[in-house]
């Protein structure tokens, strides 16, 4: 695990932790650092600030730290963490909302694939209702230039198409204008 440089000293900063706590609905200021959600992910070990410390990075209004993190790009949003907090803290949201700041404020994702590959699975949601698969992979290949595993995965898919696991031609589901404006009223909202 490779742990992320923080400053030696802080003057608390409350416009960040009342952004993340606003725009989430989040109860932040609530956490007293008991570990729990850091113990019970699963994830922690790949993360550069754990759970617990990023609530406390939130706390303090370290918004650089946070956002130029690679934590809120390795989360699997499993949501362990918020079944275990004592306080309700829904920290998988947390991690969710510093994802959609980080977009929103154009900071790099550390882990440049993940939010290729989000882009891909929701661009097959809102054209087909549900998952494509065969264009999701194609689209994120394509945008993520990952050439190198290319020929790996191609082999994977071949073996899935023959077993029938992908399809040919997409199935589109019925309410397919519902689930278009959603996405439409999301994107008002963003
Ligand atoms: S939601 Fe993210 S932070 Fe929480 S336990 Fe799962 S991987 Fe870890
Ligand atoms: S489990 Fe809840 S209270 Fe405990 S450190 Fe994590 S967020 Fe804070």
């Amino acid at each position: 695990m490779v742990v992320a440089q923080m400053p030696q000293e802080v003057v608390p900063k409350p416009s960040f932790r009342n952004e993340v706590e606003r725009s989430g609905g989040l109860n932040v200021s609530a956490c007293f650092q008991c570990e729990k959600c850091t113990n019970g992910c699963p994830l922690y070990a790949w993360m550069d600030i754990p759970p617990h410390r990023m609530m406390r990075c939130v706390q303090l209004g370290l918004k650089d730290e946070a956002l130029r993190s690679n934590t809120i790009w390795v989360c699997a949003s499993c949501e362990t963490c918020t079944a275990r907090c004592p306080n309700g803290i829904d920290v998988a949201h947390v991690m969710d909302t510093l994802r959609q700041i980080a977009q929103r404020e154009g900071v790099p994702a550390s882990q440049r694939s993940v939010p290729i590959f989000h882009k891909a699975f929701l661009s097959s949601i809102r054209r087909h209702g549900r998952v494509y698969e065969a264009e999701m992979a194609t689209n994120f290949f394509f945008r993520n230039e990952s050439w190198a595993s290319l020929s790996k995965l191609a082999g994977m898919g071949l073996q899935m198409f023959r077993k029938g696991k992908v399809k040919l031609i997409p199935n589109r589901v019925r309410g397919l204008g519902q689930i278009r404006d959603i996405f439409g009223r999301t994107e008002l909202k963003g």
